[in-house]
């Protein structure tokens, strides 16, 4: 039986389980693939104090500090189900089943793909999906914006301060962003937005992305914009399909946390990109393991006998 299990395996999750085996408890993780999103990543030069990484980088550190510690690491297990209880029980892919005092859900989410030709060749390599992340990296070059709801809208006004154009397509015949937004977008000189606008193709030279083709729903021609870098914000879906029915979830699937990370369910905490926290960074995440993990400490102090 564990006193804290971390179901996760990115930055929230070994930030958690570092926390909780500093106290002496008895810590487990299960991690799909232990690093999370970060492995996606190439230059990361916001994470506070370390001047530039890489997701590789980070992630090998994140897995050296965890096994500092007396933490049982099950990598490359997925959990799919939680059984709420004084003894709250993690069922798994492979069959076997997990019981502990309190469990921290840090599953994380994945950006919603356009799936279409030249976007998996080219991530990274022009193709982008963070804006606070990869925008500075595109300074004075021309980029694309994806999708006309808030995010990327607040992606495109974030964008046009930085770079030299940006041109937001939206698929729709209108934005969907707050109007507020959508004021402030149309104020700006360096931003183009094109609706009923599908995106087919991203284009490059075989090395970087040169641009990207979309079809004019109207016409039905396909017309291409030359571009140094596509955002891609079309949404963010957070990794907890296996919990709907046990943990209370937002509208949009992620998971209620009070101040301390508690969930819905006593005993059960989250923290990370799989919760309603606001923005979705490494350190808010890690800050979240934390605070999760403290959390749960507080919960077992006050309901486990000694
Ligand atoms: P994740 O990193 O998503 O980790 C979730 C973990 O849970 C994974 O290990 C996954 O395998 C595991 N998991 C999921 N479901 C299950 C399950 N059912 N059972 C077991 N395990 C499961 N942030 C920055 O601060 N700076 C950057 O420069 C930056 N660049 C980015 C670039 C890219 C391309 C991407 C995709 C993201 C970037 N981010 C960046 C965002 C950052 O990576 C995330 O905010 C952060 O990783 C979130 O951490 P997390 O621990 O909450 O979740």
């Amino acid at each position: 039986v564990f006193d804290v299990l971390v179901i996760g395996g990115g930055p929230a999750s070994a930030s958690a389980a570092i926390y909780a085996a500093r106290k002496g408890i008895r810590t487990g993780i299960v991690a799909e693939r232990f690093g999370g999103q970060v492995l996606d990543t190439m230059a990361i030069e916001n994470f506070i104090s370390v001047k530039e990484t890489d997701g590789p980088k980070l992630a090998m550190a994140l897995e050296q500090h965890a096994k500092e510690y007396e933490i049982d690491i099950m990598n490359l297990q997925k959990a799919n189900a939680l059984v709420p209880g004084e003894l709250i029980e993690i069922k798994l892919e492979n069959g076997a089943s997990l019981k502990s005092k309190t469990v921290i859900l840090a599953t994380g989410a994945r950006w919603r793909e356009m799936n279409v030709p030249g976007e998996k060749e080219y991530r990274s390599k022009g193709v982008a999906y963070c804006p606070h992340c990869d925008g500075p990296l595109f300074k004075g070059k021309r980029v694309a914006v994806i999708g006309g709801g808030n995010s990327g809208v607040e992606a495109a006004i974030d964008l046009a301060g930085i770079v030299a154009h940006v041109t937001l397509l939206e698929f729709d015949g209108q934005l969907r962003a707050d109007a507020v937004l959508q004021k402030k977008l149309f104020s700006l000189p360096n931003v183009t937005v094109i609706t009923k606008a599908l995106t087919t193709e991203v284009t490059g030279d075989g090395q970087k992305v040169n641009g990207l083709s979309y079809k004019d729903r109207d016409t039905n021609e396909i017309k291409h914009v030359e571009l140094e870098g596509i955002f891609v914000q079309i949404g963010l879906l957070p990794n907890t399909d296996w919990l709907k029915g046990t943990v209370e979830l937002s509208a949009r699937g992620e998971i209620e946390i009070d101040a301390r990370g508690q969930t819905s369910v006593p005993g059960v905490f989250a923290a990370g990109d799989c919760t309603t926290v606001p923005y979705k960074q490494i350190i808010i995440a890690m800050g979240a393991g934390a605070t999760a993990s403290l959390g749960a400490f507080d919960h077992l102090i006050r309901t486990s006998a000694p």
